[in-house]
């Protein structure tokens, strides 16, 4: 028999012609060289992208989980799999359920390729495709494991992929701005808020402090399956929803303060999340800091992400209170207002961002606590919280009240076994102190809490908590009062 035929018995063992649509591998000769390469998108099991380089008659083949690399610094693992045949070049379909290698393949690239070396453990290769070209380096590095590593810099107009962005914070504000028609409205969501980096076959979302909390959200990793080859940095809001379709942050506390894997899956079970992306920062090689909010959300809204735990919610241009009073009606936080003509300022409270709410809310760090009477004796009866105060050197915590509602027993177990191990002798609040009585703890975790105003004595009036956030450092907590809405 000829060589090829022995190099295709891999590729025939593992597939019965009746049953697949992809070529049976049975086929003539072909002794020309060839120099055709494709790279097929295949949504199997996991989403990876297939490489086949014709080479002596027949298809050698790597899966590329993290799809072609776009930069020299970053090689991409390519897991050699069985030769394919040559006519695989042109295959698109569904590979039925169950069959190996079940799920929609489709052909998303093509070319030609100049080889420099093609040795058993390391290709080297000039592609020319319509959306890849360049020369990469392909090496074995263990067993079926090879890496693929482009070798020519970036192309010149690619930004590289951004890493560690903060997002950019809305000021709050009184009003609603008057200049209504240069302005965009947005619901303000109550939930998490989180950058979503994604790459071919890798999402990263991180909170705004910074920290990685991917892991605590398996349920949003289809985002990048549906994104494909495209690279994109998101700005959006993890949000649970309540029985009335409100989102309830009470309700993400059961997701946001998880360990175990576990874990994980089972709470996701209980209570989903859904990720609202409502800005793009990053798309395909280019930056979009520098375009206006919305230049950017008509890219974004072009991605058409709409899975089951992922959405990019609409926003109105104008007709601000409208927007607002619906949100009042529907029991919503209030309205985002974000100037049209903006630009994306990373980490900065802008004034091109206003927060206009219908309740009060305000974050707040745990001092201390008064221990419960009556039914909740033995526990904790109210938080005491406060707020940090530029003072002249030091900044200084500032009691802001107590807080004894808005807790479930849930809350109570986790604040208890929050608390405890950072109870102190002396208080944390500087001036003005909690009555007789308190427990004291390092000021270290923050709360969010809904309240009805400041007294003029500085603390909260009907305060009731809403929820631990861990996306915040106690030390940026201030107090925010409504700014007038300027222009
Ligand atoms: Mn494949």
């Amino acid at each position: 028999m000829a060589r090829r035929d022995d190099r295709l018995r891999e590729y025939r063992s593992r597939r019965s012609p009746d049953r697949t649509p992809e070529p049976d591998g049975v086929e003539g000769r072909d002794a020309a060289p060839g120099n055709r390469f494709v790279i097929q998108e295949h949504h199997a099991r996991r989403l990876h992208w297939d490489l086949r380089l014709e080479h002596e008659g027949a298809l050698a083949s790597w899966a590329l989980p993290r799809g072609i690399p776009t930069d020299p610094d970053h090689n991409r693992l390519a897991v050699r799999t069985e030769d394919h045949p040559l006519s695989y070049l042109d295959f698109e379909g569904e590979i039925p359920a169950g069959e190996y290698g079940a799920g929609q393949m489709s052909i998303w690239d093509r070319g030609t390729y100049v080889a420099e070396k093609f040795e058993p453990e390391k290709v080297m290769v000039t592609l020319e495709g319509e959306r890849v070209s360049g020369r990469f380096a392909i090496f074995r590095t263990r067993g079926d494991d090879w890496m693929i590593h482009r070798m020519d810099p970036p192309p010149a107009d690619r930004d590289p992929f951004p890493e560690r962005l903060e997002p950019m914070k809305a000021t709050l504000s009184a009003d609603l701005p008057g200049d209504d028609e240069a302005w965009g409205f947005e619901v303000k969501w109550d939930g998490v808020r989180a950058i979503a980096y994604c790459q071919p076959g890798h999402l990263r979302l991180e909170s705004r402090n910074l920290r990685e909390i991917t892991a605590q959200y398996p349920e949003v990793r289809g985002l990048v399956e549906q994104l494909g080859a495209r690279e994109a940095v998101l700005d959006g809001e993890l949000v649970a929803f309540d029985d009335s379709a409100r989102p309830s942050f009470q309700r993400l506390q059961r997701r946001m303060h998880v360990g175990s894997e576990a874990e994980v899956r089972r709470r996701m079970g209980e209570v989903p999340v859904t990720y609202l992306a409502f800005d793009l920062i990053y798309l395909d090689g280019h930056l979009l800091l520098d375009r206006p909010y919305e230049e950017r959300r008509a890219e974004l809204e072009s991605l058409e992400l709409d899975g089951g735990s992922w959405q990019t919610p609409a926003y109105h241009r104008g007709d601000g209170a409208a927007m607002l009073e619906a949100s009042r009606v529907r029991g919503l936080e209030g309205v985002i207002a974000k100037r049209l003509a903006s630009t994306y300022s990373p980490g900065r409270r802008s004034r091109d961002w206003l927060k206009v709410k219908n309740s009060r809310s305000q974050e707040v760090v745990i001092g201390g606590w008064l221990p419960g009477k009556g039914r909740r004796e033995g526990e904790i009866g109210s938080l005491l919280v406060g707020y940090y105060e530029d003072g002249d050197g030091e900044p200084r915590l500032r009691y802001a009240g107590k807080v004894g509602t808005g807790f479930d027993a849930a809350d109570l177990r986790l604040l208890a076994e929050r608390l405890v191990p950072l109870r102190r002798e002396d208080s944390p609040f500087d001036g003005r102190q909690p009555e007789r009585g308190a427990v004291f703890v390092d000021p270290v975790l923050v709360c969010e809490v809904a309240f009805a105003e400041w007294t003029r004595a500085g603390t909260l009036r009907h305060p009731s908590f809403k929820g631990l956030r861990d996306d915040k450092a106690a030390r940026d907590v201030i107090r925010e009062e409504p700014q007038a809405p300027g222009r």
